[in-house]
């Protein structure tokens, strides 16, 4: 069997196609949905996140304004201006990009943001309202893995998932949304992690198994069950000296071994990594029209 490819590219562009309608409605009263990313330091990867979130929002015609300040920045300095973001009414959504100088506590900056401009989902009012099952604004990651279920009609309900991986943007916010009562949830949740014993006998149990570990290649064909949906959320580096770049991107998954046993698999690139920037593009236009509803 080779498995049905999960594409995230495509799902992508059917969540922003979906927002322009929004997105118009919202011009119509005068609200241009306004994202400001915050960098602080000069750390390669956070740059490019920053300017690419930047990029999605011209593209979809969102106002965006980077504020970017170097690395010496102090935690006081960075609260003051998540404050000004606050009371700024140009901005609806407020991403301070992760990872923060070691100096600065990120937890504390986060509680800093309004939870109504909370885009990441990060502040503990919305993981709670998250685990309440009560919406709010929803971590960008697990949601846009929930977006990818949905669109291939991958029903979770009464279904064993497994997920390996307890971080709290991914582990542990999937994990949280796919147990709710309700649509593209119900789902009977296993979280696995380092300390977990025999690993390999969770995941044969996976009817769906979600890996978000960071080791490349990790969950091998001997791990999973036959006609199992595999969602790889991995990111990761390795050598590769046929690249012209010199390495090149795989998941945690050995995609070409388990895509002959899946149902359903995720590709890396092309899956799960497509969807983080539509599911911030939709934080920012639901966060506008939360605020806009709060105003009248
Ligand atoms: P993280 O914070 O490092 O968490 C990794 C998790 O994997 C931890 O819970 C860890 O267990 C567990 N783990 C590590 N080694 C393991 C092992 N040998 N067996 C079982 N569990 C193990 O990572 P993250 O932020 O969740 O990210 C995970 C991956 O997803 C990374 O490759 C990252 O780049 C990628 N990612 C992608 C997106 C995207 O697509 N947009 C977004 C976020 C992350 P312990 O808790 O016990 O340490």
């Amino acid at each position: 069997m080779e498995a049905q490819i999960i594409d995230g590219t495509e799902v992508a562009k059917s969540i922003k196609k979906e927002l322009k309608a929004r997105i118009e409605a919202l011009k119509e009263k005068g609200i241009i949905p306004g994202l400001a990313p915050v960098l602080v330091g000069d750390d390669p990867a956070s740059m490019t996140y920053v300017s690419s979130k930047a990029k999605a929002c011209e593209k979809l015609g969102l106002y965006s304004e980077i504020i970017r300040k170097s690395g010496s920045l102090s935690q006081k300095e960075l609260v003051e201006i998540v404050h000004s973001l606050n009371n700024n009414d140009k901005i609806h959504g407020i991403l301070v990009q992760s990872p923060l100088p070691a100096h600065i506590d990120e937890l504390s900056v986060t509680l800093n943001i309004d939870p109504h401009k909370d885009v990441d989902g990060f502040h503990p009012y919305n993981v709670g309202l998250m685990l309440l099952g009560r919406g709010g604004l929803l971590p960008c990651t697990p949601f846009g893995i929930i977006k990818l279920l949905e669109y291939y009609h991958i029903d979770p309900s009464g279904k064993e998932v497994v997920v390996v991986g307890r971080s709290n943007i991914v582990g542990k916010p999937i994990a949280a949304m796919l147990m709710q009562k309700g649509k593209t949830a119900n789902a009977t949740v296993t979280i696995a992690h380092s300390q977990s014993h025999n690993l390999a006998e969770i995941t044969k149990r996976a009817d769906i198994l979600i890996a978000a570990i960071g080791r490349p290649n990790m969950i091998t064909s001997d791990m999973v069950k036959d006609g199992v949906v595999i969602v790889d959320v991995g990111i990761n580096r390795i050598d590769d000296a046929d690249n012209d770049k010199g390495y090149r991107i795989v998941g945690d998954v050995d995609f070409d071994r388990c895509s002959k046993k899946a149902s359903f698999i995720t590709p890396v690139p092309g899956g799960v990594g497509k969807m983080t920037i539509a599911m911030l593009m939709n934080n920012t236009v639901l966060a506008a029209e939360l605020l806009s509803l709060k105003k009248q």
